[in-house]
């Protein structure tokens, strides 16, 4: 096999010994490109010993010093961002401005943790008592790991580590195994902006490691990001295990599309924001939700023709494509089989994706665009995350039965509004129960500034990913009360001392 792909450990690739390995593909081809080396728990344990060691002098780095590894890391992934799109595009599937596009969101989040300096200030309080002064701390938890999802190789892991670093933890990655190449650019490129041997690692595999890092006592915090049957389970074995946890799951975003929304507004929001990165993104929208018949028969009759016409093929095709394959075969068709699910529940199979052949890609993991109407909130394809290129259209009567059904739904990561109206907007914002929310806006993601996270089923645990959340999470609070031996009465107290 000519592509293996290895750990990063301690600021070189290391060739894994576990003997297990998982393949890898090329989706758009359905060939393997490559296998990547599955750890041990053994070999996961020295990944965070090197961490551990390099632990005290990354954390007693001054912020600025840290930060400046940030600036070189910004400059060096702008450098690198055509190999960075490459590798994400060759094993994710993704076309390559959409691959371009999430190297730009994580890349967002290194430049807010360029500002650690300022991020990481406490506060101050002089005279707490009289010539007692007290100030607060946020100091680095030590060694911390990432668990990431398949569908953004770069973005995530970006969500997460600039900001652990900067804030003074080692960090360790276990990035998913169906796309692994990505992470080890990384590491390479922080290496190269200065960044101490031991302080970011890499290491592949799968439960097993995972399990590992749940395990290790070293490890202080988790951030995981995947689906949510897996999120509960890393939620609860890690918090059990002391450690603190952020786990982001999986979503089943609901667009409301009212009377008076400009149809065409909308009906381009739907085709890039379910169909975009073959719908396997957890901000996707997969239902429309259509106020009135009027509104419903209108929003399907304009998406038709467009996903019908969707440009469908390989990242690496000279055409303009839109969207690619689907990650794996396994997972093709398990999209296919809720498609058979939906016609089966009587939903309308409005435009059918199912036989959707590529030329010059027979043997990819392509599907086209489909699109069900009449879907029913006791359906299976509406209850459960389908992550594919499928668009769900559910009529409700009222703007009441729209917010209802979209509060009632398990999952709550994003949302979005299409209306005119200020006041319906206002409305639905204070009473959705989603963690974020557009208003005319699709795929509301937070900029790096501001912080990540669903509610309900899509987030266990009590912060959001990066922003000023992230670099909570990451740090403990540290809160000092400091006299002087000039203010220092004599002889001992022995009631709960009180500030005099
Ligand atoms: P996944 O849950 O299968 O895998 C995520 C990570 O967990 C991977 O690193 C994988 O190796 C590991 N893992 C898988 N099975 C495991 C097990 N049994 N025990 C321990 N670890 C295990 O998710 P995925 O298929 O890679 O990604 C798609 C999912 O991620 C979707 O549900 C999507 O909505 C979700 N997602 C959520 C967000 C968010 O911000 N909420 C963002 C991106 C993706």
């Amino acid at each position: 096999m000519a592509n293996t792909i290895h750990h990063w450990i301690n600021g070189a690739e290391v060739a894994g010994t576990s003997g297990r390995y998982s393949e890898v593909y090329n989706p758009a081809q359905g060939e393997v490109s490559g296998r990547v080396q599955l750890a041990s728990s053994e070999e996961l344990d020295l990944a965070v010993a090197a961490a551990k060691a390099a632990f005290p002098a990354w954390s007693a780095t001054p912020p600025l010093r840290r930060a400046r590894v940030m600036f070189k890391f910004k400059e060096l992934l702008e450098r690198h961002a055509d190999e960075i799109v490459a590798a994400i595009s060759r094993e994710h599937g993704k076309v390559r401005a959409d691959a371009h596009g999430e190297l730009v969101r994580g890349l967002e989040v290194v430049e807010f943790a360029c500002g650690a300096p300022h991020l990481l200030k406490g506060e101050f309080a002089e005279n707490v008592g009289t010539a007692v002064d007290s100030y607060s701390l946020r100091q680095a938890l030590g060694v911390v790991a990432g668990i990431t999802p398949f569908n953004f190789p770069a973005m995530v892991p970006m969500w997460m580590f600039p900001l652990a670093l900067v804030a003074g933890n080692t960090f360790l990655l276990k990035p998913s195994e169906r796309d692994p190449s990505t992470a080890l650019i990384l590491a390479r490129l922080l290496k190269e902006a200065g960044l101490p041997d031991g302080v970011f690692n890499v290491v592949q595999g799968d439960k097993v490691a995972v399990d590992a890092i749940l395990a290790n006592d070293d490890v202080q915090a988790v951030s995981f990001v995947g689906s949510t049957p897996i999120a509960q389970y890393i939620y609860a074995t890690g918090t059990a295990r002391g450690k603190r946890v952020q786990a982001l799951g999986g979503a089943k975003n609901h667009m409301v599309v009212m009377p008076d929304a400009d149809l065409d507004q909308a009906v381009d929001a739907l085709m890039g924001a379910a169909y975009g990165s073959a719908g396997e993104r957890c901000m996707a929208i997969s239902v429309a939700v259509a106020v009135g018949d009027e509104v419903a028969d209108a929003l399907v009759a304009r998406l038709a023709p467009k996903v019908r016409a969707l440009k469908i093929g390989s990242w690496d095709s000279s055409a303009d494509v839109e969207m690619g394959p689907l990650v794996t075969r396994e997972h093709r068709n398990k999209v296919a089989a809720y498609i058979d699910a939906g016609v089966a529940e009587g939903a309308s199979l409005v435009v059918d994706g199912r036989g959707h052949v590529v030329q010059g890609c027979e043997s990819g993991f392509f599907l086209g665009g489909s699109l069900f109407d009449g879907v029913t909130t006791s359906m299976k394809i509406y209850q459960e995350e389908i992550f594919g290129p499928v668009l769900c259209v559910v009529r409700v009567g009222s703007y009441e039965e729209a917010i209802r059904i979209t509060n009632e739904h398990a999952y709550g990561n994003g949302t979005a509004i299409f209306t005119r109206d200020g006041d319906a907007a206002r409305d639905f914002v204070a009473r959705i129960q989603v963690g974020m929310v557009g208003v005319n806006v699709p795929i509301p993601v937070p900029m790096a500034f501001m912080s990540f996270g669903g509610w309900k089923q899509s987030l266990y645990g009590d912060h959001h990913a990066y922003g000023a959340e992230g670099i909570r999470f990451y740090t403990r609070l540290k809160t000092v009360t400091a006299r002087w031996p000039q203010s220092i009465r004599s002889g001992a107290e022995f009631v709960m001392p009180t500030m005099k």
